[in-house]
């Protein structure tokens, strides 16, 4: 998203746009949705302060059960883009310096970043996704299978040592 140095007026104003995928570079995760950013501009004398909503709607996959799913992303970003820049700190990614001749500051890194950081690096379908059986691989959400039936139950192990040696002692 680029603002336009000689559109904004001093003060406050919201102004906000639609990008797609291409705009913003970003091919993983999958777009479902176009997305949206509206920016909370305070222009003063010399730096203006941006408070940017981002929201879009992407497509995960799930890393428990493999299934694909859309999921709401919401995220903000601020930035202070400044005309007098000498003290500030350079490598601070909140901070833009704005060269003498810019007409225009360009958002798109800070919108994709937003959007990258809000998904999570565990990815679950829900919070208590049961994922694929480890013998069939049916997923567990939508059918249960009969494989856990053969399987011992590990919890029985201690009770089993138990009797074995209740037997041994007679
Ligand atoms: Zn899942
Ligand atoms: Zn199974």
């Amino acid at each position: 998203m680029k603002v336009r140095l000689n559109s904004l007026n001093d003060g406050k104003q919201i102004i906000s746009a639609a990008l797609s995928a291409g705009d913003l570079s970003i091919t993983e995760p999958e777009l479902e949705s176009p997305v949206t950013v509206t920016l909370k501009i305070d222009k003063g004398a010399s730096e203006i302060k941006i408070d940017g909503v981002v929201k879009t709607t992407v497509k995960l996959v799930c890393d428990r059960c493999l299934t694909s799913f859309s999921r709401a992303i919401n995220g903000t970003f601020s930035v202070i883009a400044s005309f007098t820049h000498p003290e500030l700190e350079v490598d601070d990614e909140n901070m833009i310096l704005i060269p003498p001749k810019a007409n225009e500051i360009n958002l798109n890194e800070h919108v994709h970043d937003t959007i990258l950081l809000a998904i999570p690096m565990k990815i679950l379908c829900r919070e208590d996704c049961r994922g694929l059986c480890p013998t069939c691989g049916v997923n567990l959400n939508q059918t249960d299978c009969q494989c856990d039936i053969a399987e011992p139950d590990a919890r029985w192990e201690p009770l089993k040592k138990l009797t074995l040696n209740v037997t041994e002692e007679k």
